[in-house]
């Protein structure tokens, strides 16, 4: 995808060095991953883990808020989850897997619901939808 590109992923692969939105990585304030499987005994386990993951980004909205008023116009969140072990066991087993990205592309929509939120192709057809909104289908 063409455009300035961030890391929101606690890690990035060898090869890659993108400035990194430390807000938007999925830790808690102590720095503790949070993921889909600290929610396997929930009722709902998809919806705890984007309310606990909101909850987080909600308490960082000046950081977010700050970095959002002064973005450029194309600006791509990476996360390379579709290809880590993880990921990879989600779709064997679900067809689908769980990224924080969803979780960061709702939260954005809540801060400017004009924002025009684009997938990369792992995550329209792979990722597991946690919001009922759709991403734009242009291409960019
Ligand atoms: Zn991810």
């Amino acid at each position: 995808m063409n455009g300035e590109k961030y890391s929101v992923a606690r890690f990035q692969p060898a090869g890659f060095d993108y400035p990194v939105l430390k807000f938007f990585q999925p830790l808690d304030d102590k720095g503790k991953q949070i993921g889909l499987s600290d929610f396997n005994e929930c009722a709902h386990p998809h919806l705890a883990y984007r309310e606990a993951l909101m909850n987080i980004y909600l308490k960082r909205k000046i950081a977010v808020k700050k970095w959002l008023d002064n973005v450029e116009l194309k600006t791509v969140l990476c996360c390379w989850c579709p290809h880590t072990r993880k990921a990879q066991q989600q779709m064997n087993l679900h067809g689908n897997f769980v990224c924080h990205t969803e979780v960061i592309g709702g939260y954005l929509r809540t801060l400017n619901s004009n924002i025009k939120i684009v997938m990369d192709e792992d995550r329209l057809f792979h990722m597991r939808r946690l919001w009922t909104w759709r991403p734009e289908t242009l291409k960019i």
